[in-house]
């Protein structure tokens, strides 16, 4: 077992282990945690105490998660002098499964995000966002509850990779004097990005994809690109994952072509449907045909763009989930910031958190628990029981505290 500088492993718990990408999940598994900066601290304690009562009571107190408190951001700073700490890298592959708060960006100093660090440094390639709609959250469009899409966004490339240079510097003369060689002319005054997209990186969060939707009994699988305009980077991404989805998958899918040309438009028993849609699209699509739409892969900048459109369509981000996850190991978090103006008011809304431990508990097999923290969320958002986010958006609602509204999806399991 690794040895910590400052960190002391539980010793009431047990590691999670893993085989061949198989997790063996002990009854007390050990679960590092992150309580984030800002409101983090706020929700991190709400979203603890659902889970804690949840594992509680879907199995008769026989399992329980035994939180492994690791530090990054403020608190790290704090402990260690420095934001991201070495144990904190080191603890997150080896117990494989970590849940986490918002984190403060330090400004100034050439900081990198915290999280794009995180994400990078443990190769936690896929950022995956389930978005769905609670009934009763207001939304902007009319049929909110036809939402239900899980989106796999590639991580670690795109424009998102940082290869870029300042317009005027010398290396960006050096990379417009190169294209010239090329062939290629572009403006001397420019700042000059690159777009990497690779099969690894492609193959990779197209089998993540795919199998989310075979193993979830999903109906589709989505590409979204802009292949007609980014040959080979966006349209590659298209190419490389139908071609994955045939070499890996051949029994299990089929590709929309097929399906109309075979089965006249009826999805054979079993099939989980491999259809792609440029961006611009689907960003139309999402909108005025959101049923059609279910598990969804695309590369980062698209995601990027995708994943806050869809949770808009549901009623903010303050509701949506997220993790990142890796081949080694999977960080489950809020995907909203810290809110600095609410820290330590016990106001925020605790669900995108609650929610991201909730794909935690799927992620390690513990459904039970996970759906008596849907239902409790469910049913509190019905009783118009909310923080003041929902609040204010609902008629007659009553406006709870963050500890408050914790309290009532535990009632409500
Ligand atoms: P933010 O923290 O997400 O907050 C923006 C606004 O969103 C808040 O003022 C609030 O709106 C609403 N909000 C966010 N979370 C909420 C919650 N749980 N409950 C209710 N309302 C919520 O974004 P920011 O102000 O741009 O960023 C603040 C800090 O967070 C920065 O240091 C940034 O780098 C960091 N950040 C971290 C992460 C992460 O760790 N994953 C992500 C994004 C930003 P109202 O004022 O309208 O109520």
């Amino acid at each position: 077992m690794s040895t910590f500088e400052k960190l002391e492993i539980p010793k009431d718990g047990e590691i999670i282990s893993k085989k061949n990408g198989v997790l063996s999940v002990p009854d007390q598994p050990i679960v590092p945690v992150i309580e984030g900066d800002g409101i983090g601290r706020d929700i991190m304690k709400a979203t603890r105490r659902v889970i804690d009562k949840a594992v509680e009571k879907a199995y008769d107190a026989q399992k329980k998660i035994v939180w492994f408190d690791i530090y990054a951001g403020e608190r790290a700073n704090e402990e260690y002098g420095e934001w991201l700490p070495q144990d904190t890298l080191k603890a997150i592959p080896l117990f494989h499964a970590a849940l986490k708060g918002p984190l403060t960006t330090p400004v100034g100093g050439g900081f990198r995000s915290l999280n794009v660090s995180l994400r990078q440094q443990l190769d936690l390639y896929a950022c995956v966002r389930p978005v769905r709609h609670f009934e009763g959250v207001v939304t902007p469009v009319q049929k909110p509850g036809d939402m239900d899409v899980v989106i796999f966004r590639e991580n670690t490339e795109d424009v998102y990779a940082g290869i870029e240079w300042q317009q005027g510097t010398d290396e960006a003369k050096k990379v417009i004097n190169f294209l010239k060689e090329m062939g290629i002319e572009i403006r001397e005054d420019s700042g000059v990005g690159v777009k990497p997209i690779s099969v690894t990186g492609t193959k990779r969060i197209v089998r993540m994809a795919i199998q989310h939707a075979i193993d979830h009994n999903r109906e589709s699988v989505t590409m979204v690109h802009k292949g007609n305009i980014m040959k080979y980077t966006e349209g590659a991404f298209r190419d490389w994952g139908y071609e994955l989805a045939q070499e890996e998958f051949t029994e299990q899918v089929i590709a929309e072509s097929d399906l109309w040309e075979q089965h006249d438009g009826e999805i054979p028993e079993g099939k989980v449907v491999i259809k792609d849609r440029i961006a611009d699209s689907m960003l139309q699509q999402i909108l005025t045909r959101t049923s059609e739409y279910d598990v969804i892969v695309t590369p980062n900048l698209n995601g990027d763009y995708l994943s806050d459109a869809c949770a808009a369509q549901v009623g903010g981000i303050g509701m949506a989930p997220g993790a990142n996850i890796g081949d080694e190991a999977a960080l489950f978090e809020a995907t909203h910031g810290t809110a600095p103006k609410y820290a330590d008011q016990d106001v925020a809304n605790p669900s995108s958190l609650i929610l991201s431990a909730v794909m935690m508990l799927e992620y390690i097999g513990w459904q039970k628990a996970a759906d008596l923290v849907i239902t409790g969320i469910e049913e509190s958002i019905l009783q118009k029981r909310v923080t003041y986010d929902l609040e204010r958006l609902m008629e007659d609602a009553t406006k709870l505290h963050t500890s408050e509204f914790a309290s009532a999806i535990i009632e409500n399991f």
